[in-house]
């Protein structure tokens, strides 16, 4: 098992230790809020213009049984009040940043909905006029289903509309012949409505963890939790260009294990594997600045980045990389320069000279690489980034 923290070991420990509150750690919260949120777009318009093709339709009914005071109530709640908040809502949907203020959108349109339609329900109760309160089951469903709401809000404003209906019926309406029935389906609709969107919710956030640790396996090297050479390829090339436009340094340097061959031989491949992954976490924590990152380039060569390095502050990345190798003491006495493992490096640093640089900068770490081995091994070579010929630094 790799040492290293790796993003697949993220998803996989949340996926082992549950989430039945239906929450994540906070890092992985904020990724699935995004991801829901940008998931739910075409579902917010759909929803939004169901709506308002429901109240359309709902109105000419409505008014149909509604007279006097509780008609213009219900003409300003619905005409003017719900109706334009939900087309300009439906306006915002095409602008990015509303998405992440939907469901608290909905949660308030809903839950106005909701109080609005009991206090017509129960004025109508009250009138002793017909008063549709299954309008109150509907909304239940929309709340739970339709509305893009976290199943902890959808739950909050059912409780909110359930309570606020129960008591103003009980205040203002006496008892009649089928009022504990309506209870009684309403609290049903909660329940089945409840126990489906929860496990909707469960369902979605699963397969979020699952598609997250299956994209974070492709990246990942499985021995030592690292980026793999494929992830570090494309990670470089976006960093290479970003640097050329923002005219910031980086600094690469490719390390190998000197000798590992002879380790291997005299200790076996179990124990080679064991060494590269104490190497490879050795060597994660001196890559921790938010652009910077590590990699396993391939058997026991690795490549680290660093990004925004001043010159002097390359050199003690060097140097801090060689040490910490060093420091593992691990042994290694089939080494013929040393008795523990040690690490050549080639190290390259300075501002791209073109966006397409990336391969030509690891070409170039790696001639330093070789120039280390040729040298003696045990080293790191630093070279100014283009200038091939000349040696900057040697870090020993
Ligand atoms: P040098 O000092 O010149 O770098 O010599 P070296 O022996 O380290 O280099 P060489 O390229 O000859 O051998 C690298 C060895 O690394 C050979 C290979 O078996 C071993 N190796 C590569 N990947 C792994 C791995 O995943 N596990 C183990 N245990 N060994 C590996
Ligand atoms: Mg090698
Ligand atoms: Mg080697």
């Amino acid at each position: 098992m790799p040492e290293f923290d790796s993003d697949l070991q993220k998803y996989d420990r949340q996926l082992a230790k549950g989430f039945k509150s239906l929450t994540f750690s906070a890092e992985l919260e904020s990724e699935f809020r995004s991801y829901f949120q940008t998931r739910n777009v075409v579902k917010q318009r759909g929803a939004i213009i169901v709506g308002i093709l429901l109240l359309l339709l709902l109105i000419p009914l409505d008014m149909s049984h509604l007279q006097g005071e509780i008609l213009d109530f219900y003409l300003i709640a619905r005409a003017w009040i719900t109706i334009p908040i939900l087309v300009v809502a439906l306006i915002f949907t095409f602008r990015e940043g509303f998405r992440r203020y939907f469901s608290v959108f909905s949660f308030f349109i809903i839950t106005f909905i909701g109080i609005t339609t009991n206090i017509q329900v129960v004025y109508g109760l009250q009138a002793g006029v017909y008063a549709p309160y299954e309008g109150a089951m509907l909304l239940i469903m929309v709340a739970f289903f339709l509305g893009g709401m976290y199943f902890r809000q959808s739950l909050t404003c059912i409780v909110i509309i359930a309570l606020s209906y129960l008591i103003l019926s009980e205040i203002y309406v006496g008892p009649y012949p089928t009022k504990l029935h309506q209870y009684f389906f309403i609290f049903a609709t909660c329940l089945i409505g409840g126990v489906s969107a929860y496990t909707l919710e469960y369902q979605v956030r699963t397969s979020f963890l699952q598609r997250g640790a299956l994209k974070a396996l492709a990246k990942t090297d499985p021995l030592t939790g690292l980026y793999n050479r494929g992830a570090l390829n494309q990670k470089l090339t976006h960093l290479v260009e970003y640097a050329f436009r923002e005219k910031k340094p980086i600094t690469l340097m490719l390390v190998d294990v000197d000798f590992f061959k002879n380790f291997n031989d005299l200790y076996g491949h179990i124990k080679g594997d064991q060494c590269l992954i104490r190497v490879a976490s050795a060597l994660a924590r001196n890559c921790q600045r938010p652009l910077d990152f590590v990699g396993r380039y391939g058997g026991e060569e690795f490549l680290l980045m660093w990004f925004d390095a001043a010159p002097n502050e390359a050199r003690s990345f060097a140097e801090k990389t060689k040490r910490s190798v060093d420091q593992l003491n691990f042994p290694h006495d089939a080494s013929e320069i040393s008795n523990i493992v040690t690490l050549s490096g080639g190290m390259v640093t300075g501002i791209p000279a073109r966006p397409d640089q990336a391969e030509a900068i690891v070409h170039q770490a790696d001639q330093s690489l070789y120039r280390a081995k040729d040298s003696g091994r045990n080293r790191i070579i630093i070279q100014d980034l283009g200038d091939e010929n000349n040696i900057a630094h040697i870090v020993k």
